[in-house]
């Protein structure tokens, strides 16, 4: 049974609200899905089951609405779908990090995302409320139930790799989403995007930490969930695979050969996510209280990280680089922090663990 051809007004409308992301709001990419249930809803139960989500709880949370967007909005008839890019291929070559120094993935090293796409859907919304009277709109960005990632799939903007994060065929995989669901009926894409993983493994086969399966992270031991959202004890066997990371890990995306071939380092990234800085000092870290966290981490997306947490990594990072190569004064600062009655139990237990490893 075909389909009923969409309204030409409907194809007129989509027609704009795309070239008004791309243009006026400066999405690097837009498309338009229909929103159904999601079709990885087995799955989804499969690796919380397995306990994959690690000590990120708030994914058993509103498991109806993840799965079935339209749980968000009343009378929802389309999402739009959005992505910035905030790095290329030509981004991957940082400068060699000093001993003490600790390094931050791409996405974290600019402006927070979260505000930098909402504020812009909420301007599209509010453009397109004006012009349609009665129609409602819910902007979502990561921190609501969505999965923004299958939704860019059948919006025809890219595929989810076995590394799980979303690629577009051209820009790759450095790429922030955001999504507009709305009661405006739109035309959807016909043509969901294809996998074009194809036989590759090199994610797989560069993960330090062996959390991928292909299509599946095990979040419990991903670098990127260790440092970011887990806020307990990090088991000492995953600690050299941390290596440099004090905040997230890009390497499977680095060896994607799906990213953006763009030559200039930092072409067609969005202004808000150039690098402000790409690494920490360590010691420094070690240092800071909650103040200077927060002035550290002003309008950056690093505030996810309790101050424990970023000293707890400091500590892993420095305990990584005395593997290669002993530091007296290193080990006199680790022996200081294990011992010291201020810090919390956190920082003071991962200076122990590398200690006694
Ligand atoms: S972010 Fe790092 S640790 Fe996580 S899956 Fe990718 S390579 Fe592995
Ligand atoms: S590295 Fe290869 S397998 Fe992994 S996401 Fe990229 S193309 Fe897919």
């Amino acid at each position: 049974v075909s389909e009923p051809a969409p309204q030409p007004d409907a194809r007129e409308l989509t027609r704009s609200v795309l070239q008004a992301c791309t243009g006026t709001h400066g999405f690097a990419l837009a498309g338009v899905c229909s929103v159904e249930p999601s079709a990885w809803g087995g799955e989804f139960a499969a690796w919380l089951a397995a306990g994959k989500h690690g000590s990120m709880d708030y994914l058993q949370n509103n498991i109806e609405t993840r799965l079935d967007p339209a749980r968000m909005l009343d009378g929802v008839r389309a999402a739009v779908v959005v992505g910035d890019l905030y790095a290329t291929r030509a981004d991957n070559e940082d400068a060699p990090l000093r001993n003490g120094e600790g390094r931050i993935a791409r996405y974290a090293r600019g402006r927070d995302y979260h505000k930098v796409i909402k504020k812009r859907l909420h301007a599209l919304a509010d453009s397109l409320a004006a012009s349609h009277e009665g129609h409602t709109f819910r902007a979502a960005v990561d921190t609501a139930p969505v999965l923004e990632r299958e939704l860019a799939a059948r919006a025809g903007i890219g595929w989810t790799g076995k590394h799980t994060l979303m690629i577009h065929p051209r820009e790759g995989s450095y790429t922030l989403l955001g999504v507009l669901l709305t009661t405006l009926d739109l035309e959807p894409e016909a043509t969901p995007m294809a996998d074009h993983c194809g036989t590759c493994t090199r994610c797989i086969e560069a993960c330090p930490t062996n959390a991928i399966t292909p299509y599946s992270v095990d979040g419990s031991r991903c670098i990127s969930y260790l440092t970011i959202e887990h806020r307990e004890r990090i088991e000492p066997g995953l600690h050299e695979g941390i290596g440099a990371w004090l905040y997230g890990c890009d390497i499977c995306q680095e060896v994607c050969p799906h990213n953006s071939l763009r030559e200039e380092p930092g072409a067609g990234v969005y202004e808000a996510y150039t690098a402000r800085r790409d690494r920490f000092d360590l010691l420094e870290i070690l240092g800071w209280d909650e103040d200077a966290r927060r002035d550290a981490f002003i309008s950056s997306a690093m505030k996810r990280a309790t101050l424990a947490m970023m000293k707890r990594n400091a500590v892993i990072v420095l305990g990584n680089q005395m593997r290669r190569e002993p530091d007296a004064a290193v080990l006199d600062r680790l022996r200081a922090v294990a011992a010291d009655e201020n810090e919390p139990e956190l920082v003071r237990g991962a200076a122990r663990d590398v200690l006694e490893d």
